[in-house]
């Protein structure tokens, strides 16, 4: 990005702070989806406001912010010595409180409704299930910075439910695989709460590690983090039988003589690198299953599992977890945003479990 456009997006963001200095109105309620990969917030009355990845960029010297969520993810791999780029989560746990902070708050302030008055709001901010209590504070912590005095956390897996069109208030228990960035979690809801949970630290950040080392190792060639990204999302496939072998572009620096070079990727090589990944993720999902009460595994046995999270969307992971569990697979109709959206319904019942969402 050139020089120009970056001051000309920090002093968009400064006016945007300066003309909040001077009409701090109205009070919002506001729901935040902090992933390890992706932001989104939703404002009450406003809907989806900010829906991009969860990376912030900084001027090293001055530490101005230089660019958020898109335009930061672009940087990554290509930045000089001038420039800091932060995701400020790691594994779904905050390791950049500070640089958190300053993303939620550009992010907040892209709303059209720009007199959100902080001081005057509840948020809720979403939480992997299996964080610790010190890890919870801190998403507490974080709205308190935020000037937010009315914050309540709830688990990502159960707002993720909510957002896909489960009725997890009801007796009647289903499960779900959320596939994320940093975490796969997984969670059994029942009475409008999580009964059983089990994480593991394989998602899709970890997916885009194991294909930059396959290339490297078997195609001598060092692709960047953006490149392993766009290769999953473009030909990454768990399907057994693939109608034809499809095949994607990386470009890359050679391992022996640094320079660069292009290769053509197949879909079964990616096939081959993520389906073991994938059999640690359902290990995990049989663990879960092995500690759910008989009368919800009746349960699951009936309604399946719903795949939430942005690697639902890896193309035959549906075909994969039926395969391996035996059971009815569904991808949520909305696997990037259901968090969010379920954080309106929750706004609405403040955690109150056994009251139905009302629209
Ligand atoms: P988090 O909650 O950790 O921020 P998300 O649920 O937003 O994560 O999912 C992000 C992950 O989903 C990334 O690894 C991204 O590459 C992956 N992803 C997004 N869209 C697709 C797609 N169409 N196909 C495969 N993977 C995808
Ligand atoms: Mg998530």
């Amino acid at each position: 990005m050139k020089k120009r456009e970056i001051d000309k997006q920090t002093q968009a963001a400064e006016r945007v702070q300066n003309s909040m200095k001077h009409a701090p109105n109205a009070a919002a309620k506001i729901g935040i989806d902090l992933g390890t990969a992706n932001l989104l917030v939703y404002v009450d009355g406003e809907g989806i406001v900010f829906n991009e990845p969860s990376v912030i960029a900084f001027d090293y010297y001055t530490g101005e912010v230089l660019a958020v969520g898109n335009n930061a993810q672009k940087m990554i791999g290509r930045n000089h010595k001038g420039i800091k780029i932060v995701s400020p989560l790691q594994q779904g746990v905050i390791s950049d409180m500070e640089a958190a902070k300053k993303l939620i708050e550009l992010a907040i302030r892209k709303a059209e409704n720009t007199d959100i008055n902080l001081e005057k709001s509840t948020c809720l901010i979403c939480c992997p299930s299996e964080v610790t209590q010190i890890e919870r504070d801190s998403m507490v912590e974080l709205a308190k910075k935020l000037g937010v005095p009315d914050v309540f956390i709830e688990e990502e897996v159960k707002a993720g439910g909510i957002g896909a069109g489960l009725d997890i208030y009801g007796s009647n228990g289903s499960m779900v695989i959320d596939m994320g960035g940093g975490t796969t979690d997984i969670g059994v809801l029942s009475l409008g709460d999580i009964v059983v949970s089990e994480s593991i630290r394989i998602a899709g950040n970890y997916f885009d590690n194991e294909i930059i080392n396959y290339v490297q190792y078997n195609h001598g060639l060092l692709i960047g983090k953006n490149t392993a990204k766009r290769i999953k999302e473009v030909i990454g496939t768990l399907r057994a039988q693939l109608p034809e072998d499809r095949t994607a572009f990386a470009n890359g620096r050679d391992v022996l003589s640094g320079l660069p070079r292009r290769i053509e990727l197949k879909q079964s090589e990616i096939r081959d690198v993520l389906k073991p990944l994938f059999v640690q993720i359902a290990n995990t999902v049989l663990k879960a299953l092995q500690g759910t009460p008989a009368e919800l595994s009746a349960d699951i046995i009936e309604n399946g599992i719903t795949l939430n999270g942005g690697c639902a969307k890896i193309d035959g992971a549906d075909e994969f977890f039926n395969k391996q569990l035996g059971l009815d697979i569904k991808i949520a109709p909305n696997p990037l945003t259901a968090i969010v959206e379920g954080t309106r319904i929750l706004l609405k019942n403040r955690g109150n479990y056994y009251v139905k969402p009302i629209d």
